[in-house]
């Protein structure tokens, strides 16, 4: 199993209004896939007992991401970008027509994804040549929650690398996208709309205040946790 897959976990869930109902316990299938040539981790989220499915970044590869929801026995229902750029949006369009998932960003990332020299997808030329993705039918906003079954994942606002990147917060993880990564690594802010004061905001305010026993699987490398980054950052 590769790093950063769990396999079945009893983790706490909440109910359809977001309230954590305690003592109260389902099966969530968390699956990592590394796809395309930048090795973006696509997760996949998934409750035990509805089937459904969150897949978040499906940025290549979606014949293997499918394989992954078959074999787990997934249907996937909402498809989420933790940002615009194209590494992670690449196989929006080929996995919503293939499974009817709707399709939810961050709102300040939208724009990006039927504007190839917003997504970079000209800078990733021999990858995804003018790559577009159909519209989002979700814009995400802070506290905003997207469930499968009783699993849920809570929308942060986390700018910086670009102006709509968004963490994803549930079950004590959180996909932090390409804000923050394994061993002290931050994101890029030198692409259009990056801003290295908001990044820096967004690690402070958002993700080092988690519990440090919260699992961050980020949008490339390694699993870590945030009481370990927390060190490395020397905050
Ligand atoms: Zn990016």
């Amino acid at each position: 199993m590769p790093a950063g897959d769990l396999p079945f976990g009893q983790v706490a869930c909440c109910d359809q209004y977001g309230e954590l109902r305690k003592g109260v316990t389902a099966f969530m299938i968390l699956r990592t896939i590394r796809v395309g040539a930048f090795e973006t981790n696509c997760y996949i989220v998934g409750c035990e007992t509805s089937k459904e499915a969150i897949v978040i970044d499906p940025g290549d590869d979606v014949d293997l991401i499918r394989r992954q929801l078959r074999a787990a026995g997934l249907i996937c229902t909402i498809i989420v970008n933790t940002h615009g750029h194209v590494d992670h949006t690449a196989g929006n369009k080929v996995l919503a027509e293939a499974t009817g998932a709707i399709i939810a960003i961050g709102a300040k990332d939208e724009p990006s994804l039927d504007d190839p020299t917003r997504n970079l997808s000209p800078a990733f030329a021999n990858f995804a040549k003018d790559k577009i993705s159909p519209p989002a039918s979700l814009l995400l906003a802070e506290g905003d929650t997207l469930y499968a079954g009783s699993v849920c994942l809570e929308a942060l606002e986390t700018p910086g690398h670009t102006p709509g990147s968004i963490s994803l917060l549930g079950q004590g993880m959180v996909f932090s996208g390409d804000t923050i990564f394994a061993s002290g690594g931050i994101g890029r802010t030198d692409f259009p709309g990056g801003s290295y004061d908001d990044l820096m905001k967004s690690i402070e305010e958002k993700l080092l205040v988690l519990p440090d026993e919260t699992l961050v699987y980020p949008g490339h490398g390694p699993s870590t946790t945030i009481g370990r980054e927390r060190d490395r950052l020397n905050r």
